[in-house]
């Protein structure tokens, strides 16, 4: 029998199967005239380092890998944990880099304002402010977000070479691909994961689990990586 969150499950994985074909078909030659329009440039305010600006930022599985070269010790689930068991336990989709405890929640990476990875960033970070997101509307519309934080930071109305411009286009096309496929693989692993072990999403436990989790009490969490579910430790 599918369930009703069986259900929702497969429907998240069809949207986003897609999204992502509408992210392909997207013409480029739009995405280039908006992104020379805007002109953005970079004021090094370091605003997008922070999750008080920015939430979290989900680590694609390469970036991962190079963050666990670096130091495993500051890779986090990701928060939101889509879905927590019977047991108690809850899944995150996968892995964000853990932040200061200062008010802002920088970055554990960001130092005097320079982001000290910077070579091996994430790609959210190389592609960052740009995005390619749909938002679908009534009777099949379109809506297109292109740009994150729009006139809350950086340097307006430069001048953008078509080179630039067309790096900016593949890189963020790449990552927004990227990243749903990401998640119909989570969704799909989900889906396999409580079948084949007769589990089931506890929605009232989700909420009691998170909520224990925020206030820093240990909790069972499993985060999604590379097809299977890894157990979370702070102990890493
Ligand atoms: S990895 Fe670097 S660019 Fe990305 S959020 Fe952290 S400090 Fe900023």
């Amino acid at each position: 029998m599918v369930t009703v969150k069986q259900r929702k499950v497969k429907d998240d994985i069809n949207s986003r199967e897609n999204i992502v074909q509408l992210i392909r078909d997207y013409p480029d030659n739009e995405f280039k005239e908006v992104i020379q329009d805007i002109g953005f440039n970079c004021e090094m305010c370091t605003k997008c380092c922070t999750a008080s600006f920015n939430d979290h930022i989900l680590l694609l599985e390469d970036d991962v890998e190079r963050i666990k070269d670096i130091d495993p010790t500051v890779l986090y689930p990701a928060p939101g944990f889509e879905f927590c068991d019977q047991y108690g336990k809850l899944y995150s989709c996968g892995y964000t880099i853990k932040t200061k405890n200062d008010s802002d929640k920088t970055c554990i990476f960001l130092q005097n304002g320079l982001c000290t990875i910077y070579s091996k960033r994430p790609l959210i970070c190389r592609v960052y402010p740009y995005m390619l997101f749909p938002v679908i509307k009534k009777k099949g519309n379109v809506d297109w977000n292109m740009i994150s934080g729009l006139n809350e930071h950086g340097y307006y109305h430069n001048h953008i070479d078509d080179e630039t411009c067309n790096s900016i286009i593949h890189q963020t096309k790449e990552y927004e691909i990227r990243f749903q496929e990401h998640m119909i693989m989570f969704m799909r692993t989900i889906l396999t994961h409580f079948q084949t072990n007769g589990l089931k999403h506890i929605p009232a436990m989700q909420a009691q689990k998170i909520r224990e989790y925020n206030k820093g009490q240990p909790i069972d969490i499993l985060v999604y990586h590379k097809g299977k579910f890894e157990t979370f430790s702070e102990q890493k």
